[in-house]
């Protein structure tokens, strides 16, 4: 197939390269690692893995068995830690592909040092500790007796301990201030000094605002993807998106005053319009609520949806201004010096950037420049 759809997600490598460099300078000693779940925040798993290990990053990171087994059938031999709480019928997968478990209970540690046994193989587990988030992890007392119990054990290899941030917004926020402070005191205990251990709990935010967060490595997601909190140190502003949602022009036509455009008709013109049609619906991924609201770029100009968005299309209201079928369209990132940016788009979905992105599924094609 020379042109699969006339819609494509567009990804700048060398940005995401460049991403990781910066965070890395930042950074400093600590490692990274990147977290690929959900696609890689839609920008598709396997490339962005391979992206990111040709640039050092030294952990890759997946919520689930069977995104760490993606990597591993493509060949990805780098380590992948899986964050999600496991489930008992996958935990000899996970030893069998090689990937770092976390363990946040008692039962679950039990049962992976079983299978381990059984296989007669050794497995690196990351330790996780709830510092306050409250969704997985055992509480610091636990911690300390669970390590203590798993320590010098045959066939685990506790190789991490770690927290997550629920929230850590701007440098002084109280929720990440006392999340920071019950880690810390947690790791002060000798117990986890016996021994080195890879401690970590800074997401993106946690990067961005709390140095004293980065510890001995940082996974950041949404930063490596290239997008910045409103507010950052100057020596992060290199960071910039690596993906663009575009499409061509499929359809063009003058409708008269009042005409009611697609389902419902929820938008009728005022006076006689050029009307584009552009080939990307919900069925893509692309958010039903844009309807009536969003934007897109043809020609450098901004023009708006009118109307639903449909399954497979939509319409834009080019006003005056000119619109041929095969024109690019933007509909996420630059052209020219104008701009649709993802925050925007998840403002007028009153959600968040990360929902946008990991919705865009495989039916648009990825491309990798
Ligand atoms: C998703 C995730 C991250 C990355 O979060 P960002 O906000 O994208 O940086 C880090 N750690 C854990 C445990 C996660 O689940």
């Amino acid at each position: 197939m020379k042109y699969p759809h006339p819609a494509q997600i567009e990804i700048d490598v060398g940005q995401f390269q460049k991403n990781i460099h910066i965070i890395r300078h930042y950074v400093g000693a600590s490692r990274i690692c990147l977290p690929l779940k959900a696609n890689a925040y839609g920008h598709g798993l396997c490339p962005m893995a391979e992206a990111a290990v040709e640039v050092g990053v030294d952990m890759l990171a997946v919520s689930c068995l069977q995104e760490a087994s993606q990597l591993r059938e493509s060949g990805i031999t780098a380590p992948i830690l899986v964050f999600g709480a496991i489930h008992e019928e996958q935990i000899e997968d996970l030893i069998e592909l090689d990937v770092e478990i976390t363990i946040a209970s008692f039962y679950k540690a039990e049962l992976t040092a079983q299978k381990c046994e059984e296989l007669g193989k050794k497995c690196r587990v990351h330790l996780k500790v709830d510092s306050g988030m409250h969704r997985t992890g055992v509480r610091p007392t636990t911690a300390l007796e669970l390590y203590s119990h798993l320590q010098g054990h045959p066939f685990l290899d506790i190789v991490g301990i770690y927290s997550h941030f629920a929230s850590a917004s701007h440098p002084s926020y109280p929720i990440a201030l006392d999340q920071i402070g019950t880690f810390l005191t947690l790791l002060e205990n000798p117990l986890f000094k016996s021994r080195p251990l890879i401690r970590h709990i800074a997401n993106s935010e946690g990067v961005v605002h709390f140095p004293e967060a980065h510890l001995d490595m940082v996974r950041p997601g949404l930063l490596a993807y290239g997008y910045l909190p409103p507010t950052y140190p100057p020596s992060l502003a290199g960071i910039a998106p690596c993906l663009s949602l575009k499409a061509k022009v499929s359809y063009f036509k003058v409708v008269p005053s009042k005409a009611g455009i697609s389902y419902g008709h929820t938008h009728i013109v005022s006076q006689q319009t050029r009307v584009a049609t552009i080939p990307v619906g919900y069925g893509d991924g692309y958010r039903r609520a844009l309807s009536n609201r969003g934007a897109v770029l043809i020609r450098e100009e901004k023009v708006p949806i009118i109307g639903t968005i449909c399954m497979d299309q939509f319409m834009v209201d080019v006003g005056n201004g000119e619109a041929y079928v095969g024109d690019e369209v933007v509909l996420i990132g630059k052209q020219g010096d104008r701009e649709i940016k993802l925050q925007d788009i998840a403002n007028q979905c009153d959600t968040i950037p990360y929902e946008i992105l990991c919705q865009f599924n495989e039916r648009i094609p990825r491309i990798y420049k």
